[in-house]
């Protein structure tokens, strides 16, 4: 068995960028799902199981920092990093006010991204690891005074969540 490999979402409205900076992180070990709205990435964020997210910032329809927030809002442990061109710092910045993890400037050295990502990465599999164990405590705290019916539903609802 090789190693996991890292699924990564990259979303950006630039098809170019985005199709050569899919294809560098492919050959190292990443798997891509690269689409060019913010819409589309919601939508393949329900479908795959993602670790990672790369989310430009401007783009027409919904915009990164919109983005950034419905998939921090859908699930909890993704982590995700903003792509922003010149100019728009500020509103990068904002978005780690939001939940970013980072942001980087384009165009980004390729060490630089990796660097990034493999750091946010390493955030998403200790947040997981951290809300499992906030789970399992609470489950704890209730099956003291709960029915095992109760403590059932209750790991059913936790499975739904994850
Ligand atoms: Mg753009």
């Amino acid at each position: 068995m090789g190693k996991k490999r890292i699924n990564l979402l990259i979303v950006d409205d630039e098809e170019q960028f985005l199709g050569s900076i899919s294809k560098s992180l492919e050959l190292r070990d990443f798997n891509v799902i690269a689409v060019n709205r913010g819409e589309k990435a919601i939508e393949a964020a329900k479908k795959n199981a993602i670790d990672i997210a790369l989310v430009d910032l401007k783009m027409p329809g919904i915009s990164g920092e919109e983005t950034l927030k419905r998939l921090k809002q859908e699930h909890q442990w993704m982590e995700v990093v903003i792509l922003t061109g010149h100019g728009a710092i500020d509103s990068a910045v904002e978005c780690t006010k939001s939940g970013a993890y980072s942001y980087l400037q384009k165009p980004c050295g390729l060490d630089e991204l990796l660097e990034t990502l493999q750091a946010a990465y390493k955030k998403k599999v200790m947040n997981k690891q951290q809300i499992e164990e906030k789970k399992m405590n609470e489950l704890l705290n209730i099956s003291i005074s709960s029915s095992p019916r109760e403590i059932l539903r209750k790991l059913r609802d936790m499975d739904k969540e994850g």
